[in-house]
């Protein structure tokens, strides 16, 4: 069969190659982190993202290449694309790398972002707080993930100490007005190069950290607010041209208004519950988009609440994997524990992750809540 080579070698670059390999592919990883996850279930190229002669030795071994993880360097990505088949382009990366570049694609998709302003200077910063209003976040326009790379401005006081932390982090900024929303959710597209575009269901998401702790699906959210995220995550994947996977994270208001926060073009976090839960997962899906082959079936086969497993969450996991879990039996839910081979065990870092399947999503938070894993 066809080589899939991935720039990463993550966990979702992992579950890529393993959905990817009962399809028949095979996969290579380009990698810095010897015996990465993703590198000890697929071949692994040791070197760094922005290595143009290892991303050149991973085109030479590959029939198509894709990413897991969108910091990875975008000249390199666009270097592969002139010389090799980078399906997903990296027209695509060269957008969701970058706040303001994104935040104006969303809009050019017809979807509603936060008010925001582009920050250059501290006088910039005041005025924007001033025309925006507190409180706001202040966000680095590039290399930002689990919260990292954010100020909270609540009050006037808070300008000041958040402007010399943020312009000492050497990236743009942004400042976006803070939504006061009811919930977070996400949707996942998946499209294809010949126009064909399916839909996960939305999920909702709960956020300790700013860490995603977990995602439930079905979303508790109404019908038309469930249509609409749907219609708003194809139009952004159409507007985009997206070809793979699309992950759009959303605001819920109070009245229902949808406000995009930010894309992922890869697998996400929050679509680990497609693994156990939807009829095509969407590893196999991003798999089957950047092939070019008829896209899966994303029904949802059972409620799920996909809860994320942290280093300190490592120890009692096991104590609870050897010693059984009655109250699953009792309660009636399946958790289906995924770890993803991380030697180093640290605070905060993503180990693994569990889908509770369960009758119903109120069983599978029920069944967590009572749990000592996440207690800690
Ligand atoms: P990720 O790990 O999802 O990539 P990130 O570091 O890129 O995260 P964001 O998704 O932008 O950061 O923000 C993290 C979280 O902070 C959001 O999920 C949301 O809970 C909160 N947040 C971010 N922006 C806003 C906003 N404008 N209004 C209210 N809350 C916000
Ligand atoms: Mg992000
Ligand atoms: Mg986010």
């Amino acid at each position: 069969g066809a080589t899939i080579g991935i720039l990463g070698g993550g966990q979702l670059g992992r579950m890529m190659a393993h959905a990817g390999n009962r399809l028949g592919y095979k996969f290579v990883t380009l990698d810095p982190t010897p015996e990465s996850p993703c590198g000890q279930t697929a071949q692994q190229i040791v070197a760094g993202y922005g290595d143009r002669d290892a991303a050149r030795e991973l085109a030479s071994r590959s029939d198509v290449i894709t990413y897991e993880f969108e910091n990875v360097d975008a000249e390199v990505a666009a270097m592969l694309e002139a010389e090799s088949y980078v399906p997903q382009g990296s027209r695509l990366l060269y957008t969701t790398q970058h706040r303001l570049r994104e935040k104006r694609a969303v809009e050019a998709a017809g979807a509603r972002v936060a008010p925001y302003a582009e920050i250059t200077s501290e006088t910039d910063l005041r005025e924007a707080a001033a025309q925006l209003g507190l409180p706001a976040i202040l966000k680095t326009v590039t290399g930002g993930y689990d919260g990292k790379g954010q100020w909270v401005l609540r009050e006037e006081a808070d300008i000041g100490p958040a402007w010399e932390q943020a312009s000492a982090a050497g990236t743009g900024l942004v400042l976006e007005k803070f939504i006061r929303f009811e919930k977070e959710i996400s949707v996942i597209a998946a499209r294809r190069p010949s126009g064909e575009i399916a839909v996960f269901p939305p999920a909702e998401n709960i956020h300790v950290h700013n860490i995603l702790h977990l995602s439930i699906a079905p979303a508790r959210i109404s019908d038309e607010v469930k249509e609409e995220a749907e219609k708003l995550a194809v139009s952004i994947a159409e507007t985009l041209g997206v070809v793979g996977l699309i992950a759009v994270e959303m605001f819920v208001a109070q009245d229902g208004t949808l406000y995009v926060n930010e894309l992922a073009p890869r697998p996400h976090n929050s679509g680990h519950y497609t693994m156990e839960a939807c009829r095509t997962s969407q590893f196999e899906q991003h798999v089957r988009a950047i092939c070019d082959l008829p896209l899966g079936d994303t029904s949802l086969m059972t409620p799920v609440v996909m809860v994320n497993v942290l280093g300190e969450h490592i120890e009692p996991l096991m104590r609870c994997i050897v010693s059984g879990d009655e109250p699953a039996r009792k309660l009636g839910v399946e958790p289906k524990v995924h770890l993803y081979g991380k030697s180093e065990v640290k605070t905060g870092r993503k180990m693994g992750h569990i889908n509770v399947l369960a009758p119903d999503t109120e069983t599978a938070l029920a069944w967590i809540a009572q749990s000592e894993i996440w207690r800690v």
